[in-house]
């Protein structure tokens, strides 16, 4: 750790700066450290970059044009946003054993599209395309592109369902990719909630996907991506690993062996900004045989690329190259544990039945709340979480049943599991004391709940002292 009276030092002066020339940016910028500091983060997505990983984005290497790929630029004088995009990829690719990593998307959202676009490159594209050729391209005729296009429209995805713990990105309407591919979904065993292979090997038999989408953004548990890849081999299709949540259980070697996404998977992508605690961005990580259609993410999908982001995600992977990352990330899934534990003692219900990655999906219906309800009770006490829909869930995607808790955060500020078990106590006591208000017309209501300030107080002054305990950024002060 840097000495964070210094690094104090110059953030006070760089805020100074920037509150001559707009003076609310800088008071949002000391609200919101005001704010993480003091709440309970238990957002399963979100975490906090280390203080030089912070640093690194604030530079002038943000103001730098570099589209392309290193040594292959559409700008003049990219030498340093080359030497930076090379380390960036160097670490990612000695830390996660990956043949191939790129580095460039700006979240994890244009990872997956990269990842989409070079599987249909590479499995739908002519040779005059793929090879760069651009007077093979002009060769094309209108009615080569017009086969084309009708190609690239007319592939198949197999992803997990949204209500069993699926990303939007996974095919579904609201996002581009379900608009790009005829979909289809998987979900969970509707007894055990847990992902059913064969259930699994059965769509795809059926469907015949082109690419075969593993990965989640709300799913408790495990998954064994050896049995994904032979599903995708069955039926000839890509397996391509979404890892944003769990990142930093591969990096820090939780998941090892079939857990682990990189020797099974054609392609991985991943956020940078979750478990893996670095900047805000993603990453593609590729076989060999996929690499140079991956490279084209840019200006396929993507423009120029964030000097500044991708030197943060150099300095980030390099963090969690170190043992202590591995000690972290051992912690973030006792801490799940420990948080399923003590919520299940205190009579709480979980999706799965409990956990054995970094987040806890909470059925909230046998408090008689909502999602929706019990998201903004939490809130009140000083416990950032956000709802989320169960699996078929009575309430939709809007108002939920459910409530995603995850340990990312908490962990990176020192939280132990007894420290968990006093987070589930809070937790429990405040669901136990909220009740859903009823609408006008006396129906159940999904949005507003009652809570006495009593409640409310005694939890705050209880997470206050949790906080004060494991401070965020010890030493620092604006
Ligand atoms: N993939 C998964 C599995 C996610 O959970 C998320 C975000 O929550 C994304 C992709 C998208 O990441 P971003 O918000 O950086 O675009």
């Amino acid at each position: 750790m840097p000495d964070a009276e210094a690094l104090s030092g110059a953030y006070k002066t760089l805020l100074s700066a920037i509150e001559e020339v707009e003076p609310r940016i800088a008071q949002a910028t000391r609200s919101e450290l005001a704010d993480q500091r003091s709440s309970l983060k238990l957002i399963a997505s979100e975490n906090y970059a280390s203080l030089p990983v912070l640093a690194t984005m604030g530079t002038w290497l943000s103001d730098k044009y570099a589209e392309g790929t290193v040594g292959h630029r559409f700008y003049a004088g990219c030498q340093n946003l080359d030497t930076v995009e090379s380390v960036a990829a160097e670490h990612a690719r000695e830390l996660f054993g990956a043949d191939y990593a790129y580095v460039q998307p700006h979240s994890g959202i244009d990872a997956n599209l990269v990842a989409f676009w070079a599987i249909l490159a590479h499995h739908v594209e002519t040779p005059a395309l793929a090879e760069h050729d651009v007077r093979g391209v002009n060769d094309l005729s209108e009615a080569d592109w017009e086969a084309l296009r009708r190609k690239f429209g007319d592939q198949r995805l197999l992803g997990m369902s949204l209500d069993a713990g699926g990303h939007l990105t996974h095919g579904f309407r609201p996002n581009v990719s379900g608009k790009m591919f005829h979909q289809r979904s998987y979900g969970t065993d509707p007894q055990t909630q847990l992902l059913d292979y064969d259930a699994v090997a059965d769509s795809a038999r059926e469907f015949k996907p082109l690419i075969l989408v593993a990965g989640y953004s709300a799913y408790p548990r495990r998954v064994n991506f050896a049995k994904m890849r032979e599903i995708a081999d069955e039926v000839g299709a890509v397996l391509m690993v979404d890892m944003a949540h769990f990142s930093g259980l591969v990096a820090g070697k939780v998941f090892t062996g079939d857990e682990d996404p990189i020797p099974h998977a054609h392609v991985v992508t991943t956020t940078t900004h979750k478990s893996l605690r670095g900047p805000r961005g993603g990453m593609v990580l590729a076989t060999q045989e996929y690499a140079a259609d991956v490279d084209r993410g840019c200006p396929m999908v993507l423009g120029g690329p964030l000097g500044n982001v991708m030197a943060a995600k150099a300095v980030a992977l390099a963090e969690a190259r170190k043992p202590e990352f591995q000690t972290y990330a051992s912690a973030v899934v006792d801490n799940a544990r420990a948080l399923a534990e003590g919520l299940m003692t205190r009579g709480a219900t979980l999706v799965t039945g409990g956990t054995d990655n970094h987040l806890v999906l909470m059925d909230v219906a046998n408090y008689g709340l909502t999602g929706r309800q019990a998201e903004a009770a939490l809130l009140e006490a000083g416990i950032v979480t956000n709802r989320n829909a169960v699996p078929n869930d009575p309430n939709g995607a809007w108002y939920t049943t459910g409530v995603r808790l995850g340990t990312p955060a908490l962990t990176s500020r020192g939280f132990t599991t007894s420290d968990m078990d006093d987070v589930a106590a809070l937790i429990s006591d405040v669901l136990s004391a909220t009740s859903a208000r009823p609408t006008k017309e006396g129906k159940p209501g999904k949005a507003r709940y009652d809570l006495s300030d009593d409640v409310v107080q005694n939890a705050r002054t209880t997470a206050d002292s949790l906080l004060s305990t494991r401070p965020l950024y010890p030493g620092f002060t604006l």
